[in-house]
């Protein structure tokens, strides 16, 4: 295994879950955040999911614990020896383009960096960095212990050998690697999830059917667990509703406004999904575990 030593910059909600799975997968972790105490907190606070999901015992997680060596606010400190470092700090360009440069200057020549950056392309983040063979894009998905990829993309000027590495350290630490050959935003399950969901809400804004039926249709036509309002309830309802409203802006298509007005009086209601208990379907009994759901 090429890294041994890792580093986590941003300890936010997935930093902190990508500093634990790579420590639980015994590797040395230093983490990299602004303030020392909520990243900590964060990082502990994992415990009731994965003892939750993974079944790991008070000695097991303590274990995942003990790998992460440091938390740090020093950049300099933190990447003194790292052979690898994943970005997850806030999605804003200026603050990556200061924090590459930053990096650039203080972090040893073998460093490879990557980011876990959801909305841009490598080739926007590679200006910053001095080393463009080696620096690329891991991407994580939230809740990275049970929704185990990691989607791997680089540029053009990424060096083969490095993806190749990054490749083998997502399944030291228990990922599925997804090779995305190509730069893409959104890597693969967003530009497929997205214009599924998109399609959904239109359907749902222009009166044409409604959630259940919709949800209904998508299952039993293609025998899969979940229909796009049950995603959409999974993840929340602000995300969502920011990119109609985005998309209102920058198109001329009044589609998307009617969207966006429609899921902005759901939010408005703290109707944001499962997270209040209220979305397209209603907690603690969403129509959809009734067992007859996808029979009438
Ligand atoms: P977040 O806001 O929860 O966490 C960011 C962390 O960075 C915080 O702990 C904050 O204290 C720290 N921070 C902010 N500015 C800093 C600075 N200048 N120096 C050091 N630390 C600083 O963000 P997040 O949701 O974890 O997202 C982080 C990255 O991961 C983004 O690029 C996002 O696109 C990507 N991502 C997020 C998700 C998700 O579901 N939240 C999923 C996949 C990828």
């Amino acid at each position: 295994m090429a890294f041994k030593k890792i580093t986590v910059a941003g300890a936010g909600v997935l930093g902190s879950q990508i500093a634990y799975q790579i420590a639980l997968s015994g590797f040395q972790v230093t983490v990299y955040n602004h303030h020392i105490d909520t990243a900590t907190r964060r990082i502990k606070a994992l415990k009731e999911d994965y003892q939750r999901d993974m079944k790991l015992t008070d000695a097991q997680f303590q274990a995942g614990l003990d790998n992460i060596v440091k938390v740090t606010t020093d950049l300099k400190e933190a990447v003194a020896d790292a052979d690898y470092v994943i970005e997850a700090l806030p999605e804003s360009l200026d603050l990556k383009e200061k924090f590459y440069q930053e990096l650039s200057k203080v972090a040893p020549a073998k460093t490879v960096f990557a980011s876990n950056s959801s909305s841009f392309i490598p080739s926007q983040l590679v200006k910053y960095v001095d080393r463009p063979t080696k620096f690329l894009h891991m991407h994580f998905a939230n809740k990275i212990w049970k929704f185990n990829v990691a989607e791997i993309m680089g540029t053009d000027q990424t060096d083969p050998k490095v993806y190749q590495e990054v490749v083998d350290f997502a399944r030291a630490i228990k990922m599925v690697p997804i090779e995305v050959h190509k730069e893409q935003h959104g890597y693969v399950l967003n530009a497929v999830l997205m214009p599924l969901i998109g399609a959904a809400l239109q359907l749902w804004a222009n009166g044409v059917s409604d959630p259940e039926t919709i949800d209904k249709d998508w299952m039993i036509s293609t025998n899969s667990p979940m229909g796009p309002f049950m995603i959409l309830d999974m993840v929340g309802l602000r995300t969502p509703l920011q990119m109609e409203e985005n998309l209102a802006q920058s198109t001329d298509q009044p589609i998307h406004q009617r969207i966006a007005d429609k899921l902005k009086t759901m939010v408005d209601a703290d109707h944001v999904g499962q997270e209040s208990g209220q979305g397209f379907y209603q907690d603690p009994h969403p129509a959809f575990e009734d067992p007859e759901f996808l029979k009438k």
